[in-house]
């Protein structure tokens, strides 16, 4: 204990939610130290990462979709696998040492990683080698959902039944848990990134407009829904005309865009009433009191705690900070990793 708290004054251990829009790096002690979008952007057809490595979070997010010939912007999370492990390490890289500090601490940070369940064992390898050649001492992983259930604040480790989902960009992941272990889980490669290709084909079908990926996010945020708003919205939105090839200016109604949103609300849905269906009579009995807690940015869209209600019949709550509940979770995991470490998959060298 007073060894661990030693090495701290000369390395940082932080805890990291690797999501597939955005990466949150905490701090044992000091909370969230950095919020950035998991954007990398790199020299066409080339792993060759930017301003010398430094092209990352919020300078590459900008290079999104207003790339010049010679530069492409990547999302190496984007569909919830890890697309490209070079370019993986390379932004894990750059955050690590955002955090840690270049060369100014002597010892190399441990490091907890929440990764989403639903990844495969070489994936999780690749996150811990991805970690470890990016900076880490000691890389520990954690299954995403417990980290938010932690983070919410859920008795996750008590004999009883705690329900999360979890709405991120690519992936949308289901966990029932119960006694520090999850119960149940599905995981799906649907989430706020397919609602706003969702928008992005109805208004090419509907009105032959061109929109890019960012303003339908706009869209999505400012009128989008998943159940019908006391009072509907509209919106203005420009694009390309695919006839005429110009510039056009359209008004967008909240209903239309909730109808093309429901593809994806209702995947998710299907997976949440999966994971019910197969949970233990005791645990699915415990959920009529303790209901379904949900997170994620994806959660944000209006109506969806009301649509989940709905279709499973159980009560549904909004988690308080919904898009940092994950990476609050691996703080905890970082307070308590003398207890816990044992209990994780992590790296196999390197000193605790
Ligand atoms: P990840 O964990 O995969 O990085 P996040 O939990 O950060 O994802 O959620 C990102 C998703 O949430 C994006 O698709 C984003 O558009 C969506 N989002 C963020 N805010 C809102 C909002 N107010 N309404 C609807 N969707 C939102
Ligand atoms: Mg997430």
């Amino acid at each position: 204990m007073l060894l661990d708290s030693f090495l701290g004054w000369f390395s940082m251990d932080m805890g990291i939610d690797l999501g597939t829009c955005t990466t949150l790096v905490c701090v044992r002690n000091r909370g969230i130290v950095l919020n950035e979008p998991s954007v990398v952007a790199v020299r066409k057809g080339t792993n060759i990462v930017l301003n010398n490595g430094e092209a990352v979070g919020f300078v590459a997010r900008e290079m999104l979709g207003k790339t010049p010939g010679s530069i492409s912007a990547i999302r190496p999370l984007k569909d919830g696998v890890i697309s490209d492990f070079e370019i993986t390490e390379a932004m894990l890289s750059y955050f690590i040492r955002k955090v840690h500090g270049r060369g100014g601490r002597l010892v190399r940070p441990r490091v907890v990683i929440a990764v989403p369940s639903g990844i495969t064992a070489v994936e999780r390898r690749a996150v811990i080698d991805s970690a470890e050649r990016a900076g880490a001492r000691k890389v520990y992983l954690v299954d995403e959902p417990m980290a938010a259930g932690i983070g919410a604040g859920l008795p996750v480790t008590d004999p009883t039944a705690s329900m999360i989902v979890d709405i991120g960009g690519g992936t949308t992941e289901v966990a029932i848990m119960s006694l520090a272990d999850i119960a149940n889980c599905e995981s799906i490669r649907i989430g706020g990134d397919d609602m706003d290709e969702g928008i992005i084909n109805h208004l090419k079908k509907t009105y032959n407009l061109l929109i890019g990926e960012a303003r339908a996010e706009k869209v999505k945020i400012q009128i989008g829904s998943a159940s019908p708003l006391e009072e509907e919205l509209t919106m203005e939105v420009a694009g390309r005309d695919t006839i005429s090839g110009l510039p056009r200016k359209i008004v967008i109604t909240s209903e239309e865009i909730r109808e093309s949103l429901k593809e994806t609300i209702a995947a998710i849905i299907d997976t949440v009433t999966a994971t019910l269906e197969k949970a233990e009579p005791e645990l699915a009995a415990d959920l009529i009191d303790n209901g379904i807690h949900i997170c994620g940015g994806g959660s944000l869209l209006r109506g969806t705690d009301a649509v989940l209600a709905n279709a499973t019949g159980l009560k549904t709550f909004m988690v308080d900070d919904p898009l940092s509940a994950v990476a609050r979770g691996t703080s905890v995991y970082l307070e308590n990793l003398e207890q816990w470490k044992d209990t994780m998959e992590h790296s196999e060298y390197g000193w605790e």
